[in-house]
């Protein structure tokens, strides 16, 4: 193939047609997998996945499936997350090189020495975090529920909020807590929606919903705007993902601006086709989500790569911060 037409196939050098789709369903029987896609996901992940969902109800509905091998599309840290529910089963991820700069913006390192300087606080972990993040974390949490995991810690116990700095914001303002210390991280993605733009849009579309990740640089100048009055406080709405698909279903509103990865328009248009979805930033694309493309896939179920590995005392440790968070949650959430 020429570069040129190259890069007319933006999927790896695969087109996701007909034949490709008999060949995933072939192979995922032969490996006796279960396909899982997150909602960032190009479209053709997303259609060809057995299950598609946040990273949180992703990582449940591994645990409980009987495949013995789950093909995660996603990033890393996701992955990891279904193999630290469930360490007996295969986990593979299309491409291990598919990160998280919000992930990335802690160390288990800089955790310790973190804690160190706060003996005695509790640390809360959103659930973007490495296996060993999670394993130095008494509590981790989605976007969904974390001001009800930080309310269940008793209001003299200092609290460090890892790793991201709006959701952290977010959680500070709704509980009102003054010993909630917040983890300067962000995801680049959600950091790039920022308040001028999203104040822009909403201006430019009075009637419009407004659905929020509250990872987003926007998620805090959405509810100063709704503060001052500039937009009614019934249009803004602070969401995960997996709660934006509920949302769209019960909403009156014929447009909503959404505020996250452009990955999620997909399923959006799929559960409210008469809304009109858009993104308040077009350019709020993953690329680390994307890098599970067509031809990654086909790879991970041909050679049964790659695998997702994390240490049996590593796992034990993270299993215990995860499960605080669910017993702490509701049905869905994270990113
Ligand atoms: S959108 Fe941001 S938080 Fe989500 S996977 Fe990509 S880098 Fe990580």
């Amino acid at each position: 193939m020429t570069l040129q037409a190259e890069a007319l196939v933006p999927f790896g050098g695969v087109e996701p047609d007909a034949a490709w789709a008999d060949e995933v369903r072939r192979l995922a029987r032969q490996r006796d997998a279960v396909l899982l896609a997150h909602n960032y996901q190009l479209p053709e992940i997303q259609e060809i996945a057995d299950h598609t969902g946040d990273s949180l109800a992703l990582s449940r509905i591994a645990a409980g499936s009987d495949a013995a091998t789950i093909v995660f599309c996603g990033v890393h840290f996701m992955a990891e997350t279904a193999k630290i529910l469930s360490p007996d089963k295969t986990v593979l991820i299309p491409d291990a090189r598919a990160g998280c700069s919000l992930a990335d913006s802690i160390t288990a390192e800089q955790l310790r020495a973190w804690k160190a300087e706060h003996p005695g606080a509790v640390v809360v972990s959103y659930v973007n975090t490495t296996a060993e993040v999670k394993a130095e974390t008494d509590i981790c949490c989605t976007s969904s529920n974390a001001v009800d995991v930080v309310a269940s810690i008793p209001e003299d116990r200092e609290v460090l909020f890892c790793p991201d700095q709006f959701l952290g914001a977010h959680v500070k303002r709704i509980t009102g807590r003054r010993n909630l210390h917040i983890w300067a991280g962000e995801c680049h993605v959600h950091a790039g929606i920022n308040g001028p733009e999203l104040a822009e849009r909403a201006a430019a579309s009075p009637d419009a919903d407004l659905f929020i990740h509250p990872e987003c640089g926007c998620a805090t100048s959405a509810l100063y705007l709704a503060g001052e009055g500039a937009v009614e406080p019934e249009r803004v709405k602070i969401l995960s993902t997996g709660d934006m698909l509920h949302a769209a279903r019960e909403t009156k509103a014929t447009s909503v601006l959404v505020a996250t990865e452009v990955g999620m328009l997909h399923q959006l248009r799929k559960a409210a086709p008469e809304i009109d979805f858009r993104a308040v930033n077009d350019r709020a694309s993953c690329r680390y989500m994307k890098m599970i493309t067509p031809a990654a896939m086909l790879r991970s179920l041909r050679e049964g790569a790659d695998e997702v590995h994390v240490d049996a005392g590593t796992a034990e440790r993270a299993r215990a911060s995860v499960r605080r968070m669910i017993e702490i949650g509701q049905p869905g959430g994270g990113e």
